[in-house]
């Protein structure tokens, strides 16, 4: 349930209605818009009179949201989340590209990276400390190490990180390291390490497993913004289909579709989707024509030395033209962007 106030509300009628949702057992969420204040009423609401609510001082409507997750639907907020990390804006009319390597490997091999990345306008890197393979033989990533060598390219370069975190007793090390957390399609129903996240207040890149539908990542979202942190960027990484071709395949109906239903910002995977490098550049194009707000990219200084993920991995030249080519259509469609590397 949610109770819409009028835009004239004043505090005290916000919290007389906030103290009455709490009193009755459920739990009240604020969503401060620009015009309006929306309280949802999560959890137990069999207790809440919705017509003595509605005769509040300041309520101007009280309404069920028929979805099973509710702060994450585009019924509970009708404005597009945007967060913001360092001078990149995700969500609503801006394009935002994240890259870097799979993995970190070695100080050096994320240096040069993230000096590729940022040059050729790319507003986050990214890079694997904690990484989850399919194998417990392949290279687990470099840990608390991989971590620092992030901190430090990040200071050098004045871009901020994302990395994932596989780990709830890690969250809190990672929240430290890192300005995005991300929580990988193998976690995406980790509901302990959700909570975790979500506590610690950082904005959670959360990728959608490739065996789970649009609502489960909806309800697996809910679970982090029920923690009372909103910063969420959902991610689409391809789903696992009949084709042996490409890796995954890529979902491309999932983005208008997550905008027709959530406030969430939703960015693109093509790395992980096809795990090819020459199917990145027609792919994160097509992202981006299909409403994404941003894309995640795994780039390599040198792709054939890559301990994980190479052959998906783009060479230095190879991202530099996929960001010309970006730039361009982005202008076109009018979206916003800070593509000038400098932020
Ligand atoms: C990654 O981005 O490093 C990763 C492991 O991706 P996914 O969780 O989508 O497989
Ligand atoms: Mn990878």
């Amino acid at each position: 349930m949610m109770v819409v106030m009028a835009g004239k509300a004043t505090e005290e009628q916000i919290k007389h209605v906030v103290d009455k949702i709490e009193q009755s057992g459920a739990k009240a969420h604020l969503s401060q818009g620009k015009y309006k204040t929306v309280i949802g009423a999560i959890g137990d609401i069999t207790l809440i009179d919705r017509d003595v609510l509605k005769g509040f001082g300041g309520v101007e409507d009280v309404v069920s949201i028929s979805k099973p997750y509710k702060l994450v639907s585009l019924e509970f907020k009708r404005e597009p989340t945007e967060i913001k990390v360092g001078n990149a804006v995700i969500g609503g009319d801006n394009f935002t590209v994240m890259a870097g390597p799979c993995s970190i490997e070695t100080e050096e091999q994320a240096m040069q990276a993230a000096q590729v990345v940022k040059k050729a306008g790319a507003q986050i890197i990214r890079g694997g400390a904690f990484k989850p393979r399919t194998s417990p033989y392949s290279f687990q990533g470099l840990g608390a190490e991989g971590l620092k060598i992030l901190k430090n390219i990040s200071n050098e370069t004045g871009l901020p990180v994302v990395t994932e975190v596989l780990d709830p007793r890690d969250a809190e090390l990672v929240a430290e390291n890192a300005d995005i957390m991300q929580i990988g399609a193998r976690n995406m129903q980790n509901f302990t390490l959700l909570t975790e996240v979500g506590a610690t207040k950082k904005p959670i890149l959360l990728k959608k497993s490739f065996s789970c539908t649009v609502e489960e990542l909806f309800m697996a979202a809910e679970y982090i913004l029920k923690t009372g942190n909103e910063k969420v960027i959902l991610c689409e990484r391809g789903i696992r289909t009949f084709e042996p071709y490409t890796r995954n395949t890529l979902d491309l109906s999932a983005i208008p579709l997550i905008k027709s239903l959530s406030h969430l910002p939703i960015i693109v995977d093509p790395s992980h989707a096809t795990g090819k490098r020459e199917l990145i550049e027609p792919l994160s194009l097509a992202a981006l024509a299909a409403g994404a707000h941003g894309i995640m990219v795994e780039m390599h200084p040198a792709p054939e030395e890559a301990l994980c993920d190479g052959p998906q991995s783009l060479t230095s030249a190879q991202f530099n033209e996929l960001m010309e080519k970006v730039k361009k259509l982005a202008k076109f469609l009018g979206k916003q962007g800070n593509f000038d590397g400098t932020s």
